[in-house]
């Protein structure tokens, strides 16, 4: 019998649970909140919600499963594949908010079992597998799939001057002075904060009153209206940091920081620019409306769609604010935060260029992650998540996965630029890759073949 091998803890299917555990947390947090509404359909709310999750882990799990049945392309990942369904599922809209009106995307059920199903099914297949099987996925599947699905209702969504034109949704607008009580022009609404505490409150609240406390409380405990995930604020932060800090290594969390402190100065300039009676509604709103901080800190990290340097991390959070502002802003599209991500998911190949350590001949020992001994059979290798993790630990600075593909498509002059020839085959690279890539091996074999020519 071989002997056991020694890699990191963290495998990619480890990495999955984690981060399926901290949904499921978010997903029965806010069915429980929820759970105290019953929609004018006649249904209840947090119940709603549970069974999207199942109607969406279920079509995703399961087309997963078929799909590595009758295909010889198609791996296995149940896990990533229920992570991906619960992703639909706290990404959906859903809620009763005082402008609701059959021209917006189905909020209740069952209208919304269809639209989730849909999204579930559309996500895996196209923009999952097909994509996976090409290479590289591009865009945020559950996004794009969001997206797919929207396009029925493009005129009252997507498209800026239709969007502005129907005041009459209760969609006010973030382009001018906002406060609790400053009237918003041609809207009707007695003010921001009216429509904030209108729209997110519990709706078996008749008239909220528009206070500092019930806005904090929306803001920060319990939204009754928008995507699932972002609920609570504070549920999202707190789940969220906790993930983070059990697999910090291998989660791009510089995005969400980017994000966040970007978004924060946005809302900050534009209140200067406005002249807002108070920037902390502004600020609250940019920052913890639930598409926001949902993206912020479950979306936006995805590793396959997002760049692999700290550096592009930091563009790219950058500019997902930027775009997520700037179209709340100006197409009064509160939901838009997917939309910027897709965008933003598309020049994650250009951000990979940015920020590239230098590689060096010098050797430098870093700080590796914990062992673990795991016997030969249960070694299973994965396609690359694009953690980026093997780039940080190699003494010399090389870019292993970078190498590893260069080499596959046996290309000589990115190879040469890439320096394979400085690598001592001290074998951190494929000790810590999740998904067990023989890192070391195609490295090595690229430096025999760069010192033949
Ligand atoms: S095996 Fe080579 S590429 Fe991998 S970490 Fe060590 S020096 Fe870097
Ligand atoms: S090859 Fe590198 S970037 Fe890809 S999964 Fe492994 S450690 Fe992460």
């Amino acid at each position: 019998m071989s002997k056991p091998k020694d890699y990191s803890w963290m495998t990619k299917d480890k990495l999955m649970t984690y981060t399926f555990i901290a949904l499921v947390i978010l997903t029965v947090i806010t069915a429980a909140l929820w759970s105290v509404v019953t929609t004018p359909s006649g249904w209840n709310l947090g119940l709603t919600l549970g069974i999207n999750a199942i109607i969406a882990v279920g079509l995703a799990v399961g087309i997963d499963v078929l799909l590595y049945k009758v295909t010889v392309d198609s791996p296995l990942n149940i896990m990533s594949a229920a992570v991906f369904g619960l992703i639909v599922t706290d990404c959906y809209t859903l809620g009763v908010p005082f402008m609701r009106t059959a021209e917006l995307l189905p909020l209740e059920a069952p209208q919304s079992f269809l639209y989730v199903a849909l999204m579930s099914v559309i996500g895996i297949v196209i923009f999952k597998k097909i994509a996976g099987i090409s290479g590289r996925k591009y865009v945020n599947p559950a996004a794009a799939a969001k997206l797919v699905v929207m396009i029925p209702f493009i005129n009252t969504l997507l498209i800026a001057i239709d969007h502005l034109k129907s005041s009459a949704l209760g969609v006010p607008s973030l382009s001018g002075p906002i406060g609790m009580t400053t009237p918003i022009a041609g809207n009707g609404l007695a003010g921001f904060g009216t429509y904030v505490i209108g729209c997110f409150a519990n709706p078996g609240i008749t008239t909220p009153a528009i206070t500092t406390n019930n806005l904090l409380q929306v803001m920060f405990l319990d939204k009754f209206h928008s995507w699932p995930g972002g609920a609570s604020t504070i549920a999202v932060i707190v789940v969220g940091i906790a993930f983070f800090a059990v697999a910090r290594r291998y989660v791009k969390w510089r995005i969400t920081v980017s994000y966040l402190v970007a978004a924060a100065i946005m809302a900050l300039l534009l209140s200067f620019a406005y002249g807002d009676a108070d920037f902390t509604l502004r600020l609250l709103f940019t920052l913890f409306i639930g598409s926001s901080i949902f993206l912020a800190f479950f979306m936006a990290t995805d590793p396959a769609t997002t760049p692999i340097t700290y550096l592009g991390q930091a563009i790219f959070g950058v500019g997902l604010a930027i775009l997520t502002v700037l179209m709340q802003t100006y197409m009064q599209f509160f939901g838009a935060s997917f939309i910027a991500l897709i965008i933003m998911n598309l020049t994650s190949p250009a951000l990979d260029k940015i920020g590239k350590l230098k590689p060096t001949t010098e050797t430098k020992e870093p700080k590796l992650p914990k062992a673990k001994s795991f016997a030969p059979e249960k070694v299973k290798e994965y396609q690359c998540i694009r953690c980026g993790v093997c780039m940080r630990v190699c003494c010399h600075k090389l870019s292993p996965i970078l190498i590893k593909k260069a080499f596959d498509k046996m290309d000589f002059d990115t190879l040469s630029k890439l320096n394979a020839d400085y690598c001592t085959g001290c074998g951190h690279c494929s000790y810590v890759c999740p998904s067990r890539i023989d890192l070391k091996g195609s490295v090595l074999r690229a430096k025999a073949m760069l010192r033949q020519q």
